[in-house]
């Protein structure tokens, strides 16, 4: 694809969403620095870019679920995550990685549909049910017993290790990540 394509290294392959806008500015950088550093307040997403940064790895499942958070609940393109995962992935393959970031931005070829936003809780009880892999890579939730640890803000000692509260609401960012498709669509 990206032999045929090479511009879709670093654009949209596909024209449709072209008029989908997406977010920028100071706010948006601190937003996207959270989500670097693992620190959005969602444990799977946290989980997945620690891991990222300590080990320049990440498992498929988890590769999915943190760029769907960033493109889908920050509104941030994709180019911006996929640059951020070259920088760091032992196994960083500009084909693999850039059209990975463009299938579930629902850019690229045969992407995920738009509409179809990763729930970062209910997956991570369905891919992650004992909350193991969250406590692995996020040390202030190892108080958490169980799949606890994907919603500390269920628990009255969920923040005592200093976790950081959810930077934006996933089910708000949905609505809206929804609206703009939509308008996007005319
Ligand atoms: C946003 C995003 C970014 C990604 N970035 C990269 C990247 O930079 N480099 C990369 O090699 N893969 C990338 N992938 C694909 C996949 O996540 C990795 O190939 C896989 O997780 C690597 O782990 P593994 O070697 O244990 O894979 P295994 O599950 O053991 O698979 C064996 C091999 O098959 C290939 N493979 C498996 N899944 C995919 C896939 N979805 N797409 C393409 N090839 C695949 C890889 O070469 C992998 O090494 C990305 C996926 C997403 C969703």
């Amino acid at each position: 694809m990206l032999w045929h394509n090479p511009r879709s290294a670093w654009h949209d392959l596909r024209p449709e969403l072209s008029e989908l806008p997406y977010d920028s500015g100071a706010e948006t950088d601190r937003l996207v620095e959270a989500w670097r550093e693992g620190r959005t307040g969602y444990p799977l997403v946290d989980a997945g870019m620690r891991q990222l940064l300590e080990e320049g790895w990440m498992h498929n499942r988890v590769r999915m679920i943190t760029a769907s958070f960033l493109t889908k609940d920050l509104h941030v393109w994709w180019p911006v995550g996929a640059q951020h995962f070259l920088d760091h992935l032992i196994d960083g393959d500009i084909a693999s990685n850039n059209h990975g970031w463009q299938w579930v931005a629902g850019t690229g070829t045969d992407a995920s549909p738009y509409f179809r936003v990763f729930n970062p809780v209910t997956q991570g009880r369905k891919f992650d049910p004992d909350g193991d892999y969250v406590r692995r890579w996020v040390p202030e939730l190892r108080h958490l017993a169980g799949a606890a640890a994907h919603e500390p803000w269920k628990h009255d000692n969920g923040y005592d290790d200093d976790y950081p509260e959810r930077i934006v609401d996933h089910d708000d960012e949905r609505k809206e990540t929804l609206a703009r498709y939509e308008r996007a669509r005319g």
